[in-house]
């Protein structure tokens, strides 16, 4: 079986303000230096805890985050499941999203994640995440091919931290992928981490398309809080400009929307929910996994009930995000797959984290 979504970078990779994105800027500065302290152990978890309810409820979450090496963190998860279980592996790159500096580049956090996949060449399936602001349109396209060639299996994809799916610097990726059938997973929830800067710079207001049939839809503008701008950068439909272009496209929304997005489908009200699942019905490789949103039984039920579609039946693919999900209280790795297992029975299950997920990432990379 596989889990198509899961994060094995830990607290060496993120810069110095990351976590103030969820605590307040004091106590993520305490936690960061704690975090970055060559002894990372139990104590340093305790010692977090004992700031406060709202930190004890992120105790599990830091314990893994702050393992010392990304093997550390892969076996960790491993454990949950069955021997030889697949795990996509999806690191980020946080140079961009105006949140300090990388103490240790991004390349370093590849190749640490390569080394994962030397000790555990058949379960560990990591994906290279793209930024477009990395460099051309050219030069991005060789960044992934690099990576493809050296034990990659896929694109990452994480428009939140500040930018948009139709930038011209990513249409060669995209040609590519197309081209050799190699997935794509693009986070698509409004959780999660986003660009985060003091301003919004002239391209997050003015952004250049590749695709001039759709043009850019933008709401809000400077003074918009960061964490509500951010929706402009994920909007499912950004993408008909980039599947316009490349129909053909291997894609997978994370998360399926998003707790929110199904709280809006539950009062009809437009969301990204019945958004994606248009996509899915107007392109064949458009897929969506459950990762993160599984937690919740009620969701579940939503999705599981999505697989009486027959063509929904074929792109929905079971994820889990670990260890993002060890924010929430009491859900541990094991919890979701058992859980989920239950839920959808064996038939159901074999579909989502067997079928759907070996057709997605069948290229010559894999
Ligand atoms: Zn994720």
């Amino acid at each position: 079986m596989y889990n198509c979504h899961s994060h094995t970078f830990n607290a060496r990779y993120v810069p110095k303000k990351f976590l103030a994105i969820e605590m307040d800027e004091r106590a993520a500065v305490i936690v960061g230096r704690l975090m970055k302290t060559p002894v990372l152990n139990k104590a340093t978890v305790a010692i977090i805890s004992r700031l406060g309810p709202n930190y004890r409820k992120y105790a599990g979450f830091l314990s893994v985050g702050i393992k010392k090496t990304q093997d550390m963190v892969f076996e960790e998860m491993q454990k949950a499941y069955p021997k030889g279980t697949r795990i996509v592996a999806l690191p980020l790159n946080f140079q961009f999203m105006g949140a300090g500096e990388l103490d240790v580049n991004y390349e370093q956090q590849l190749d640490d994640l390569l080394q994962v996949r030397a000790k555990n060449p058949n379960e560990c399936l990591p994906f290279v995440f793209i930024d477009p602001r990395m460099g051309t349109a050219q030069q991005n396209r060789a960044f992934v091919e690099k990576y493809l060639n050296r034990g990659f299996v896929g694109i990452k994809l994480y428009p939140s931290l500040g930018y948009y799916p139709y930038d011209p610097r990513l249409e060669e990726v995209y040609r590519f992928a197309e081209e050799k059938e190699v997935p794509i997973m693009v986070h698509c929830s409004k959780g999660g981490i986003f660009y985060n800067g003091e301003e919004l710079e002239y391209e997050h207001l003015h952004p250049q398309t590749f695709n001039s049939k759709f043009p850019p839809r933008i709401s809000g503008d400077n003074k918009t809080p960061r964490d509500k701008f951010k929706d402009n950068f994920l909007q499912p439909y950004n993408y008909e400009a980039v599947l316009d272009k490349f129909p053909r496209l291997k894609i997978c929304f994370a998360h399926y929307g998003g707790d929110s997005e199904l709280e809006l489908q539950i009062k009809n009200k437009p969301n990204w929910y019945a958004e994606l699942k248009d996509l899915m019905k107007r392109y064949e490789n458009v897929y969506v996994d459950i990762s993160y949103t599984l937690h919740e039984a009620k969701y579940r039920e939503k999705f599981l009930n999505d697989l009486s579609d027959p063509v929904l039946r074929n792109r929905i693919m079971y994820g889990t995000d670990f260890f993002m999900t060890l924010r929430e209280d009491n859900v541990t790795e094991r919890d979701l797959y058992t859980d989920t297992l239950k839920h959808f029975g064996n038939d159901n299950f074999q579909q989502i984290a067997v079928t759907n997920v070996e057709k997605y990432l069948k290229s010559p990379y894999y």
